[in-house]
């Protein structure tokens, strides 16, 4: 599934390759995907693409006039770009045809969202309107850390991945802040110390921004279809069972926390 650093990298592509772009036409092939009626979502043609930001796991771009297409790939699922049509595939949910005959297609592998919103909708929409703070935001502080989990109860893996908290991160990315930082995901977010709080948030920016750099997730692709960089090598124990802690040496496990699976290092980061 991809999280903050893909959809991230996703944003930029489609600004750099659809900014300024017309839509021609589109074929829309699933229409439970969509939030509006087909007919709605027919009048997007016509529109000239704007921008495309990342919002947590999903992507905005803005349509021209006051419209708003929003993305998510669900558990994964392509989303390509093509200078001409022999590299469209040939199934996909969306499809859709600029005026220089440029195509965008989205597939999803299990199932996604094709919404639209318009300007005056987009902070109503319902998926997306709860979302928190991105930790690419510039007001994404320690202050900001510090005071979202003020007053807050539960384990600090739960709340990192509460999407109404930080939008963005994943069980992917989870995992090495954490260790970074030397907490344990189950630690209770109330007998968290500054210094902790100081250490996951830088941890955060520099597994973020180091994924992103290298283009994101090695089982992910981006808008060309192609890979990411960032996987096992730059884990340190992300999805590393068994293999020596890169601090101290110690084995790494695998343990169950709530839904999720985590690995730690269970000397770095005690509970
Ligand atoms: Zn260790």
């Amino acid at each position: 599934m991809p999280e903050l650093p893909e959809i991230s990298n996703l944003a930029l592509q489609m600004t750099k390759q659809l900014d300024g772009k017309r839509i021609d036409t589109l074929d829309l092939t699933q229409p439970k995907c969509l939030n509006v009626s087909v007919r709605r979502f027919r009048r997007i043609v016509g529109k000239t693409i704007e921008q495309t930001n990342p919002r947590g796991k999903w992507l905005f771009t803005k349509l021209q006039p006051r419209d708003n297409l929003l993305l998510n790939l669900g558990m994964g699922g392509d989303l390509r770009y093509h200078e001409n049509d022999s590299t469209t595939p040939k199934k996909y949910q969306l499809q859709v045809t600029f005026d220089d005959k440029t195509q965008l297609t989205v597939a999803f592998f299990w199932f996604g969202y094709i919404h639209l919103a318009s300007d005056k909708e987009l902070t109503q929409h319902k998926m997306t309107s709860k979302l928190g703070i991105s930790p690419l935001d510039k007001e994404f502080t320690v202050e900001k850390l510090a005071s979202l989990l003020s007053g807050k109860r539960g384990t600090i893996k739960s709340f990192l991945l509460n999407q109404e908290n930080v939008a963005g991160i994943g069980n992917v990315y989870v995992q090495d802040p954490l260790f970074k930082a030397r907490l344990h995901p189950l630690r209770k977010i109330q007998t968290l110390t500054n210094s902790e709080i100081e250490a996951l948030h830088q941890s955060i920016h520099e597994v973020i921004h180091h994924s992103i750099r290298l283009g994101g997730l090695k089982y992910e692709r981006d808008l060309y279809g192609q890979h990411g960089r960032y996987g096992p090598h730059q884990f340190l124990v992300a999805y590393k069972p068994n293999e020596p802690c890169p601090n101290c040496k110690t084995t790494i496990v695998k343990i169950r926390t709530g839904s999720t699976a985590s690995y730690i290092c269970p000397k770095c980061q005690k509970l």
